[in-house]
């Protein structure tokens, strides 16, 4: 592991730091001999220094930087903040990541080559068009000439300044989609429009495996409910708060990363089903005033006209029957449904949490890989279930559905 970074070494006394505080462009790796070493390499230090990774010093706030691309670390053994700067915030990332397995106890395998990602990030875009080719890496920016490239199946576009993905790359057989790194753009429209590609007909049905870790997403798209064979969703490092419930809607997912995010509740319909592996590592399960998207929506209703009925009405409809739409297509004021909707746990129809009382409850699932805090290993994460406040209409509904189906 090799990264090409902005690096400072600032010595403790007592309660003050002292040094310089400018970055210096730097190399830095991390070894393993009988222990895992943290090296750095730079004209300050032109034969190299070497830091014991288990004298790390534990305080979240030097790993709070991580997602502006800094890392910072306390040494105990010398005293010293060792401070990192990366170009990318997925590079910064995978070293945050790799640093906390180490500082965990984890066996890391440290790869002895030179990280390529780290090599790549330097370099501007890799200037190969084949049309031909099956597989494509580029950094930096998006290249129209991509949309010609009518057998690409593994797509990588990391690092990507304003990624904007034109609504045609939905038309080619990708089977694997790596945006992490990419930001998202910041305008309003450019949002709006940044998830058309989804919902083409190719796309939809060939995309096995989708990463966008380090974006800065706030909110799953909805429209990742038109990838029905999607089978690994990779949503590490981002800004989510919650997950909307139509997750569950993925029969075919597998493989479930959401480390590093403000996760307090997963939706109770991933517990079961078919995810094999799932990563909830650093969210905030043991949050001491948990935010609960659904409540907090249920709080701020207003009392219910006839108008708001009608969307309802209209937004169940459109859930019972997902056509390949734009978001454009669907009315705005549906959009915000999508993050509150879920099924409920006793009848399975739709709902919102107009219709619905919310619960939580606590346990280990039977996913067979999960990675997540020590102190949840026993009584596991806290999931997240709707049911219908008409107990009565819901049962009815139940029995309904057993007998007829
Ligand atoms: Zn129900």
């Amino acid at each position: 592991m090799l990264f090409q970074c902005g690096a400072n070494v600032r010595t403790i006394r007592g309660q003050r730091m002292i040094g310089p505080d400018d970055f210096i462009t730097s190399t830095v790796w991390i070894k393993k001999e009988n222990n895992y070493y943290l090296c750095l390499k730079n004209s300050i230090y032109p034969n190299g220094k070497t830091y014991r990774i288990s004298y790390v010093k534990m305080d979240p706030i030097f790993f709070s930087l991580v997602k502006m691309g800094k890392i910072a670390f306390e040494f105990k053994k010398p005293r010293e903040v060792f401070s990192i700067e990366f170009e990318s915030k997925r590079l910064a990332y995978v070293f945050y990541r790799t640093m906390m397995d180490i500082i965990d106890g984890k066996n890391v395998i440290i790869d002895t080559n030179q990280n390529p990602d780290a090599l790549h990030a330097n370099n501007a875009a890799i200037d190969n068009f084949d049309l031909n080719a099956t597989e494509l890496k580029v950094v930096n920016s998006f290249d129209n000439r991509i949309l010609n490239m009518k057998c690409l199946s593994t797509l990588v576009l990391e690092d990507c300044n304003s990624l904007v993905l034109p609504e045609e790359i939905g038309h080619l057989p990708i089977e694997s989609l790596n945006i992490s790194g990419s930001e998202m753009p910041t305008s309003q429209h450019a949002k709006d429009i940044y998830w058309n590609w989804i919902s083409k007909p190719t796309i939809s049905y060939t995309l096995r495996t989708l990463k966008m870790d380090s974006i800065g997403l706030t909110r799953l798209p909805f429209e990742i409910l038109y990838l029905k064979f999607l089978q690994t969703l990779s949503i590490n490092n981002n800004l989510l708060e919650y997950l909307p419930h139509f997750i569950g809607e993925l029969t075919s997912l597998k493989h479930l990363f959401l480390a590093d995010n403000m996760l307090v509740y997963i939706p109770h319909c991933l517990s079961f089903g078919t995810i094999a592996e799932m990563d909830i590592i650093h969210n905030c399960f043991h949050s001491t005033e948990p935010y609960d998207h659904l409540i907090t929506y249920k709080e701020n209703i207003k009392n219910p006209t006839d108008f708001k009925l009608l969307k309802h009405i209209a937004f169940f409809k459109l859930m019972g029957n997902f056509p390949k739409l734009k978001r454009q297509d669907i009315p705005r004021p549906l959009w915000e449904y999508f993050n509150y909707v879920g099924r409920c746990a006793n009848c399975r129809r739709w709902t919102l949490p107009d219709y619905s009382r919310t619960t939580r409850i606590k346990f280990r699932p039977l996913i067979k890989k999960i990675n997540m805090a020590l102190h949840l290993y026993e009584e596991g994460p806290t999931w997240q279930l709707m049911y219908c406040t008409d107990k009565k209409d819901c049962d009815a509904h139940k029995k309904y559905i057993r007998v007829n189906c």
